[in-house]
């Protein structure tokens, strides 16, 4: 209930709290809600983005998230600084994992969206966000810590099978194009296998 202050603090994360990956940075976005009563969590969006496009490494995607984003501060940022959006989590291209949002709650990722004829995939999702662009190559890092963070999510929400892992461009198709074509599906798949315990992964 209440404004974005009780937001932060009814999502406090501590020690032992079951929506959130130990591994993680934690830095707390107010840009969430509660996930309708009795919903399985059961998709993992996977999402490119970079602030302003094509760079990185500046501190403005966790701006934006966190709803801090200087509007002045560069052109790209004046029509999208009042967005209320946040993923639950973003690897950044040195593989740092940095969780936004409690996993069992709704974060604002995947707007007007639908999965196998269900609308609304924030419902029902956990958004990833790696900090990238659609054309430049993905790092090694992000994909290591994507694969292993897949792999801890599927234990903890065993609905989201491998198959039920999509770009956000699938589930909001003419809408949206991340991760894009340099995302490599096939790299990650055997990734995520191998540390699930399967084969190797051969490179
Ligand atoms: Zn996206």
């Amino acid at each position: 209930m209440g404004g974005p202050e009780s937001r932060l603090a009814e999502s406090s994360p501590r020690d032992g709290s079951p929506g959130w990956l130990p591994q993680a940075r934690r830095l707390i976005s107010p840009n969430w809600d509660e996930r309708p009563p009795g919903i399985a969590v059961d998709l993992l969006v996977i999402h490119g983005v970079s602030l302003p496009p094509g760079e990185f490494g500046g501190p403005w995607i966790d701006a934006l998230f966190q709803n801090r984003l200087d509007p002045e501060a560069h052109p790209y940022f004046r029509p999208i600084a009042g967005l209320r959006v946040s993923s639950h989590l973003l690897i950044r291209r040195d593989g740092e994992l940095i969780q936004y949002v409690d996993l069992h709650k709704r974060a604002w990722h995947a707007g007007v969206s639908s999965f196998g004829g269900r609308e609304r995939c924030n419902d029902y999702a956990i958004g990833i966000e790696l900090e990238g662009a659609d054309e430049v190559p993905y790092t090694a890092a992000q994909y290591q810590t994507l694969a292993e963070t897949s792999r801890d999510l599927l234990v903890r929400f065993p609905a989201i099978t491998p198959e039920r892992i999509v770009g956000h461009s699938a589930i909001a198709p003419g809408r949206k194009t991340d991760p894009g074509p340099a995302f490599d599906w096939d790299r990650y798949r055997r990734l995520l296998a191998a540390c699930q315990g399967g084969a190797p992964a051969p490179g």
